[in-house]
């Protein structure tokens, strides 16, 4: 059965034990086995969703009887932070919350407000920034603009009523996901990137409509190619619309597009530019142009697992160490170097190596235990 598979993830035999000796290096920021530097440290503070997109949280599976993490086993704000401090001092510049959907953990700004008061090595602050479906953006916007948020990311995967109701499976309407994207315009969290999966036969026809919405305004659509994350989406290859056939629908339907270079090295999007100067698109190619060779993320599980990859199926848990009732001083020191050592041996390059034919792991995490 499908769902004990998910279970699986808590099954502390899939875990890989830290390694608490003293690092080889002391290189800031930490570079794992590929040269690979840590930059970006996404964090999942609750396996909980209001909806229940077909790609991520099917309903026959996250249905009533599905166990979600008990609240005990979350970790707290202070852990978080705790957890957080070690990564920015090894080189994290970049901390992006989400879930499950992360407004639904209560008083998320305060835990905003304690990782935006953290400082890199060169005493810069750290950009902070959330994913979010937006159903609670209107409400929450200028108070996460307040606690220090950088800005938002809003999920959003067709502009036809009756397509999105289809994709997020609670009848939840665009209306209310525009406002709430207005409501972080207001709030000054942009640039607001908004996030489109495209899953084959189900919301493709919405890539032209979407970026005519979004064309010439301040927010930056991107389409995500559907990838095999998880076990519990049934997955297939003929579903995933390539990126550059969606590239050149637009540039042919609607207004031709120019390359712009990525933002930093290891960005997930390529970006491309309207040649009219009326707004920028991007595009995430996860599954038909794998970008392992820049991958500089780190994913902390709502309760306190390390996966290097978003296609582990093997953890590493900080949790015993952080609830191990030494001081907070010896607690960070061994978190330290069980990072960095961690990080040190990291190979990982699943989207390189992945295979149409390959048979896949059927315990993976799923997207709404680690997030994106
Ligand atoms: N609930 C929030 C949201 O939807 O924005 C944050 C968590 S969600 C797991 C993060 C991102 O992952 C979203 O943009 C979502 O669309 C994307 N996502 C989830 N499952 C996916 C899949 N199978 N393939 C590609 N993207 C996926
Ligand atoms: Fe929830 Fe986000 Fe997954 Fe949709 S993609 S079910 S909003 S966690
Ligand atoms: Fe990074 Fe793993 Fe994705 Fe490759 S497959 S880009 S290593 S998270």
């Amino acid at each position: 059965m499908t769902d004990r598979v998910i279970q699986l993830v808590q099954d502390n035999s899939r875990l890989i034990p830290l390694n608490f000796s003293a690092p080889g290096n002391s290189e800031v920021p930490a570079k794992d086995k590929h040269q690979r530097r840590l930059h970006d440290l996404r964090i999942s503070v609750t396996d909980r969703c209001n909806f229940r997109c077909v790609y991520c949280m099917p309903k026959s599976i996250f249905d009533k009887d599905y166990q979600f993490l008990p609240h005990k086993d979350l970790l707290t704000f202070e852990e978080i932070e705790s957890v957080a401090r070690q990564f920015v001092a090894l080189g994290v510049e970049k901390i992006r919350l989400t879930g499950g959907e992360p407004l639904l953990r209560k008083n998320i700004e305060i835990l905003i407000e304690r990782l935006a008061a953290l400082r890199t090595p060169g005493n810069k602050p750290v950009e902070i920034t959330l994913t979010t479906n937006g159903t609670l953006l209107r409400k929450k916007a200028q108070a996460l603009k307040n606690a220090g948020l950088t800005r938002v990311t809003v999920s959003l995967d067709a502009i036809d009523d009756h397509t999105f109701k289809a994709m997020n499976d609670v009848d939840f309407s665009v209306d209310e996901v525009l406002d709430g994207i207005a409501a972080a315009h207001e709030a000054e969290l942009g640039p607001i990137k908004v996030n489109m999966v495209v899953k084959g036969g189900m919301n493709d026809h919405q890539v032209l409509p979407m970026a005519k919405h979004f064309k010439n305004t301040p927010h930056i659509l991107r389409f995500i190619e559907y990838m095999d994350v998880g076990s519990s989406n049934g997955w297939k290859m003929d579903e995933v619309v390539p990126s550059a056939r969606i590239v050149n629908l637009i540039a042919r339907e609607l207004a031709p597009l120019k390359p712009a270079d990525p933002n930093y090295v290891g960005e997930v999007a390529e970006r491309w530019l309207y040649a009219d100067g009326q707004g920028e698109i991007g595009v995430i190619s996860s599954v038909t142009q794998a970008f392992c060779s820049d991958c500089s993320r780190i994913r902390l599980s709502t309760e306190g697992k390390l996966y290097t990859c978003l296609f582990a199926s093997r953890g590493h848990d900080l949790k015993p160490l952080i609830r191990s009732g030494q001081s907070q001083a010896m607690i960070e020191e061994q978190m330290a170097k069980a990072i960095r050592n961690l990080w040190t041996v990291r190979e990982d390059r699943y989207s390189e190596v992945r295979s149409a034919h390959t048979p896949q792991p059927r315990d993976r995490i799923e997207m709404s235990y680690i997030g994106g």
